[in-house]
Parts: C-alpha cells; sequence; structure tokens
C-alpha cells in the first residue's frame, strides 16, 4: 500500500473536491450536469437503462487497460457519500498536475467503470428502496426492479476483476465494544453460508487488509466490519460468487460531520489508493490478519446519554440513566432540517455510551402522573432539589439559569 500516495491525496483533496455536492441529499439532478460535462477525451459515457420512474441510469468509464474496476454507489436511494467522492475522482482524473503519472497508469492499465447512484427515485425522496420502496440490494435473486436488472446487466458486460460496492451505514454504529463510531466499515462479503473464502475473495479480503492499513492513519480506532452473513439476495455476494473480488464500503457516522463530508473524502482516499494498489499489485503482499481482527459494528451509542437521574413517583425512587437519540430528517424543504428526538432507552445503560453524556447524579426529574416511555420525544425538566436546573428540549440540554 502507498502510503505517501494516500497521504498527498488527503493533502490535496481541496484540489478535486466537486463543490457542487455540498450535502448529503444528492439526487439525479444534481449528478446529471456534472456527468453532462464530463471531458469526452477521457470519458465515456453510455445509458444502461432508466429507473422505474424513467431516470436514467448512466455508466461511466475512462482507461483502457486490462484490469477491469467496477464501482457502483447509491443502490439506497439515501446513501450518497461515495457518490459525491466519485464525482471528487472524475475531477481528480481530469486534472493535470503532479499526479499525472498515477493518471497515466491508471488510463494505461485499468479501465474504470462507475455506475454512480443505481437508485435515483430512491434519491429523489431521500429514502433507502427505489420508487416501490422495494431493497434493490435484495432483489439479486428475483431481479424485478429495473434498477437491479441494470446493476446485473452492466456488472454481466463488465467482467471486473474488482467490484466495488459502496453504501452508507447506521452513522450510530460503533466499532465493536468501543464508544467510537464506526466511521468505514468493510466486508468482503461472502458467497456461500460456509464463509468459504477463494482466491476472488481472498483478494476482496487482502484488499480490505491493506485499505484498513491507510485509514488506520487518519481514523485510528474507527474502521469495523459488516455482518458477514451470507444474504444471497446481496449483489456483493452474488457477484463475489461469480468471480469478481467485491469489497463493500459502508461510509457511518463521524462527529459533526452531519453532511458526511469528511467521510466522503476517505471514500475519495481509499478508492484511489485502491485503483493504484491494484495497478501495483501491491494487495497480493497484504495477509488476512487485519481483516479477520476487525470489531463488527455495534449498535450501542446513543446521540445522548443522560446518566443517574432519580425518578420520584408514587414515594418510590428509580435511578435511571435515559438514552437519546436526535435525528435531523429533511421536510419537503432540502434545504431544511426538522429535528426529532427520541427516547431510546429507560434503565441501566452502562454498557452504552453518548455521543454526547451528562451525568446527572444528585438531580432528578418529575413528570407528576406521568412518566416518560421509550418512543416519547426527549422533553424533560432536570430539578435539584425541588430547583429547575436543567431542561432538556426535544433533546437538547438547556440550562434556564443561564438564560
Ligand atoms: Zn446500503
Amino acid at each position: 500500500m502507498d502510503f505517501e500516495l494516500a497521504a498527498a491525496l488527503y493533502n490535496n483533496y481541496f484540489n478535486y473536491k466537486e463543490n457542487s455536492l455540498t450535502a448529503r441529499w444528492i439526487r439525479h439532478s444534481d449528478i446529471s450536469p456534472l456527468i453532462d460535462k464530463l471531458d469526452n477525451n477521457i470519458f465515456k459515457v453510455s445509458v444502461c437503462g432508466n429507473s422505474y420512474c424513467g431516470k436514467e441510469i448512466r455508466l461511466v468509464t475512462t482507461g483502457s487497460g486490462e484490469k477491469r474496476i467496477f464501482m457502483w454507489s447509491q443502490m439506497h436511494g439515501d446513501e450518497s457519500t461515495a457518490t459525491m467522492a466519485i464525482f471528487d475522482i472524475f475531477n481528480f482524473l481530469s486534472g493535470n498536475d503532479g499526479f499525472n503519472n498515477l493518471r497515466k497508469k491508471i488510463f494505461k492499465d485499468t479501465t474504470l467503470y462507475f455506475l454512480p447512484m443505481v437508485n435515483p427515485d430512491g434519491a429523489e425522496e431521500y429514502k433507502r428502496g427505489n420508487f416501490l420502496d422495494i431493497d434493490i440490494n435484495r432483489d439479486a435473486i428475483r431481479m424485478e426492479t429495473p434498477e437491479g436488472k441494470i446493476l446485473r446487466n452492466t456488472f454481466d458486460k463488465i467482467k471486473a476483476d474488482f467490484g466495488f460496492n459502496l453504501h452508507d451505514q447506521n452513522v450510530r454504529y460503533t466499532a465493536g465494544d468501543s464508544y467510537k463510531k464506526a466511521t468505514i466499515s468493510f466486508l468482503a462479503p461472502p458467497f456461500d453460508h460456509k464463509g468459504m473464502v477463494d482466491a476472488t475473495r481472498g483478494d476482496a479480503i487482502k484488499m480490505i487488509n491493506g485499505l484498513t492499513r491507510i485509514l488506520n492513519k487518519y481514523i485510528p480506532g474507527h474502521i469495523a466490519k459488516y455482518e458477514e452473513d451470507h444474504e444471497p439476495r446481496s449483489f456483493g455476494d452474488k457477484f463475489q460468487g461469480l468471480g469478481t473480488s467485491t469489497i463493500l464500503i459502508e461510509s457511518g457516522g463521524w462527529k459533526d460531520d452531519k453532511e458526511k463530508q469528511y467521510i466522503r473524502k476517505l471514500n475519495f482516499i481509499i478508492l484511489l489508493s485502491a485503483i493504484n494498489s491494484i495497478i501495483n499489485k501491491t494487495y497480493r503482499d497484504e495477509t488476512f490478519k487485519i481483516y479477520e481482527n476487525l470489531p463488527y459494528n455495534k449498535e450501542s451509542l446513543y446521540d445522548l446519554v443522560l446518566r443517574n437521574l432519580k425518578f420520584k413517583e408514587r414515594n418510590c425512587e428509580s435511578l435511571m440513566d435515559i438514552g437519546i437519540n436526535i435525528d435531523e430528517i429533511y421536510g419537503e424543504n432540502p434545504e431544511v432540517f426538522i429535528t426529532n428526538s427520541t427516547i431510546e432507552e429507560l434503565g441501566d445503560l452502562s454498557t452504552n455510551y453518548g455521543s454526547d453524556e451528562i451525568d446527572l447524579h444528585g438531580y432528578d426529574y418529575e413528570l407528576p402522573g406521568n412518566c416518560l416511555k421509550i418512543g416519547d420525544a426527549a422533553n424533560l425538566q432536570i430539578k435539584k432539589n425541588g430547583v429547575l436546573r436543567y431542561t432538556i428540549d426535544n433533546g437538547t440540554i438547556r440550562n434556564p439559569l443561564l438564560h
């Protein structure tokens, strides 16, 4: 793995960032003009077919080399981090600067195939499924969705050596039992229920091993492994079994990066590092060790944990931790978020973490004639010796004494 290249990409990323893509709700109308204006001396664009609602799904190809690399993104409409990174990669490939040697090698030794936004109808509504809410990534057997058919037909035509299946995952996953968010999770999807490793899957594992070593320089402790069960309805599992070394990359959470712009940059670095490694065959020198020891994604993180509160009701006191999640969901207007807080868990949360935590030992809360319920919005008043000290207002802590 080329750590110097990764560092150079990291430091020069700003030159290639596609500045028209700034937030995670990326739609077909955002990427279409960018594909239209790609330099046709470098890129070939072809229409693979139409989505359920008739949006064109286009394949972007570049290079004329022997090694075929296929990258597809946003099969789930609300998972756009890698789509943004793909357009950064297009800018990189269009550049003319100190990276020209790498560009030359890419064009000579590889043919790159990009299918950005497999699910434009889902993207339009910022939702996972296609227009009919069918999960395209559970359609690899039945092949009922036009989008799934397009992905499969494109795959069959390319017969790639490597495939990169690019997704986003729950932003609250942690890397194993740590409090650190799983910012990037990998998987070399298994092609059978036994989890066999053949040469194809072995190469995917080795590549992940190398990419993890690169990411360890930037996000140590924030790299995890996705659930390893074989899912025959998933395209990654299917493609692995058909002889393309397939790597699932899941972009997760990073503190204070709701729009996932830092994680997009990490995608840019690891995807280009992977291409470079395929050219130089350095992935072959990797072992399985780091991959095997990657912690799994775990769901143990809440956005806010209030610890050690006392709840007094009916002459009875209960010690309680409160786990709260705060979702920012898009309303009708893509510029405006709606904040939704939810009480997720009550009781002993000593094995959970909070992105934010506050120890409220000595404080209590009262909801006369009522008690908190899971699923409620997080609105409560917190007192000490009968005096109001904090209010939790839709998941936000406020100290009324400071106002
Ligand atoms: Zn996904």
